[in-house]
């Protein structure tokens, strides 16, 4: 691994004190030694289902920047197993936004052409019997948890729906990087899962947990770092990774881009895309977001070399 080119209290000084990027930045150190030679590979891994707006650039920045700190490598993986949202040019068009904005990255992953290496997966989970298949409808089942109505066994005369990841009684422990301890138990809080769904004889859908805990562990990603809104998945995926035997991943959770009301921005929301921000001034707002004090910077490479970021691989 290479150091970042700007030494650590130099970066601490760019850094609000209290702030995400912060504590990052003084957990570089002892992420390293604990790492022993496991290489450290992070990953951005956005849905093509509209062009990438300053809550994914904020994403994108902060897993960037946690990877280039610690002198990892950075993928970017198209999440776009929801084919009714997500199309291939918006993942293009995200791609080349990324690479005009100054990220490098390899050729991106897309797991809409991953389906025989999920269904090997998932096949595996099916002899280990950790999976079982359900017919409930989605009025069966209405908003509460789903209460394992099939799972010892399914209506015989009814479709199958669904394929469920049976969860057990355990408590599951995790620890957030920046020392949040977390734990769940997953039949109070989701019930046994959806991994796959099946939409009739020809087609099914991977589910987000299972393809991303799949992706993750044959990309062979050792750090998440994405945003608090995905801290409930966490448990879910840790269960999901222990079933299948692969290892368990450090998680690091920057806080939410809002608006006044609190609510999320998104890209059904208001959220405004890139083209709505000029590149550098979109790159300053997700850095002073992320705890960055403002950067007087002109251009693309000065941001990055102010970051801490060596734009030249
Ligand atoms: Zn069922």
């Amino acid at each position: 691994m290479t150091q970042s080119p700007l030494l650590k209290p130099n970066l601490i000084a760019r850094l609000q004190p209290d702030s995400w990027l912060a504590n990052v930045c003084r957990s570089i150190k002892c992420e390293r030694t604990l790492l022993l030679g496991v290489p450290y590979i992070g990953r951005f891994a956005p849905s093509p289902s509209g062009q990438l707006h300053q809550g994914s650039l904020i994403a994108a920045l902060a897993s960037y920047l946690h990877a280039r700190w610690h002198g990892g490598t950075w993928l970017v993986r198209m999440e776009d197993v929801d084919t009714t949202r997500c199309k291939r040019e918006y993942g293009d068009h995200q791609i080349q936004t990324l690479r005009q904005l100054g990220f490098i990255f390899d050729e991106p992953v897309w797991q809409s052409t991953r389906d025989v290496i999920y269904q090997a997966e998932f096949d595996r989970l099916k002899r280990l019997g950790a999976i079982y298949p359900c017919t409930c409808t989605r009025r069966d089942i209405g908003d509460g948890i789903y209460q394992g109505t099939c799972r010892n066994g399914h209506a015989v005369n009814k479709p199958i729906r669904s394929w469920r990841f049976r969860v057990g009684d355990d408590v599951i422990n995790w620890q957030d990087e920046n020392g949040t301890q977390r734990q769940e138990q997953l039949m109070q809080s989701v019930g046994d899962f959806v991994v796959k769904r099946v939409i009739d004889e020809q087609h099914h859908e991977w589910t987000y947990q299972f393809a991303v805990v799949v992706d993750d562990a044959l990309q062979q990603i050792s750090h998440i770092v994405r945003g608090a809104d995905l801290i409930d998945s966490t448990a879910r995926q840790i269960a999901l990774q222990r079933a299948l035997g692969y290892p368990t991943l450090v998680y690091s959770h920057f806080p939410l881009l809002t608006n006044e009301q609190g609510e999320k921005l998104s890209k059904s929301g208001q959220a405004p895309t890139l083209d709505m921000l000029k590149g550098l001034e979109a790159l300053q707002h997700a850095w002073v977001f992320l705890g960055g004090l403002p950067i007087q910077a002109n251009y693309l490479e000065a941001f990055w070399a102010a970051v801490g970021v060596k734009q030249k691989t």
